[in-house]
């Protein structure tokens, strides 16, 4: 192999958008063969807005978009931010607050315990959910959103749905994937409904669903059994460990500093198709090289 080849290739990389950590990455992207990647922030815009809001029976719209925002204005999570955004009221101050990762949020509101996120958080802490918010949380999972359970004391307070759209350029990029012969994987800790209804819409053919983030890595682990080079995509603090298991590891433009620390790639723009663009690349590369 020639360095002066790889080289270059590095250099056409960074014009058009692609950081290459050094010839290794560069050589690593032509063995690829499963592309796995994050849903929140890699496929979708990672801007969320408020969906729908379904107080449970005997509650006020208002007060749950509250407490939800309360419990939220703690956290740095996209749904979170949405939900605080939405909120108009003045928000009252939270004590013992505590962030679950892949799960949601808990706090001490007014002197009650309260707590978003997940149902798999609700059933966690020992909370019952009524039927009617489980059909308003399906029919919004179905819908493509991400759902927020919201407790109040030992109470459920009623259902606040966010979503977010599809990246512009996502179904383009799932498309170039397969046409360079790559399988492609969705992995995230959103629900599988939701999941499911993002993989259709841009064209991905598997889904892993509610993987918690401690687990993205042990599924790539899972995608590289028989020797497969499988690439990660991801743009999270929760992606880190992802990234770096993977035998490329592909941060998104935009993402957070853990993400492009573990990462042999950095896309300059949050635009997927740039990780088709590397792989082509590196084909091209690696081809005037033999
Ligand atoms: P992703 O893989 O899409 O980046 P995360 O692992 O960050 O997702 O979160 C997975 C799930 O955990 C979310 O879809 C949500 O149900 C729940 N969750 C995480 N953080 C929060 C939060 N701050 N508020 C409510 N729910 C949350
Ligand atoms: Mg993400």
């Amino acid at each position: 192999a020639t360095p002066t080849a790889l080289l270059a290739g590095s250099l056409r990389g960074s014009q058009l958008g692609i950081l290459i950590r050094g010839p290794q990455a560069l050589e690593e992207a032509h063995r690829i063969q499963v592309v796995a990647m994050d849903k929140t922030g890699t496929i979708t815009a990672g801007r969320m807005s408020v969906h729908e809001i379904v107080p449970a029976d005997g509650y006020e719209r208002d007060a749950l978009l509250t407490l939800a925002a309360t419990l939220e204005s703690a956290s740095e999570h996209p749904i979170a931010r949405a939900i605080v955004a939405a909120a108009t009221a003045p928000l009252p101050s939270l004590e013992d607050f505590a962030n679950v990762p892949g799960r949601g949020v808990r706090a001490t509101v007014a002197g009650r315990r309260a707590a978003a996120g997940s149902a798999a958080f609700m059933t966690e802490l020992g909370l019952d959910v009524p039927n009617s918010l489980v059909t308003a949380a399906d029919t919004a999972a179905a819908e493509g959103a991400s759902v927020v359970f919201v407790a109040d004391g030992d109470r459920l307070a009623g259902v606040v749905s966010v979503a977010d759209r599809v990246a512009p350029n996502a179904a383009e990029a799932i498309a170039a994937f397969k046409g360079l012969g790559l399988r492609t994987v969705m992995v995230t800790g959103d629900n599988r409904s939701a999941a499911r209804h993002v993989a259709q819409q841009v064209g991905i053919d598997e889904v892993r669903a509610e993987v918690l983030p401690g687990d993205k890595f042990a599924v790539v682990r899972e995608l590289q059994a028989d020797g497969q080079h499988v690439a990660m995509i991801g743009d999270g603090v929760n992606d880190a460990a992802a990234l770096s298991q993977a035998d490329l590891g592909i941060a998104m433009g935009g993402g957070t500093d853990a993400a492009i620390a573990a990462s042999d790639l950095t896309l300059m723009r949050g635009d997927l198709m740039l990780a088709a663009d590397a792989v082509k690349l590196s084909r091209r590369t690696l081809a005037t090289i033999r």
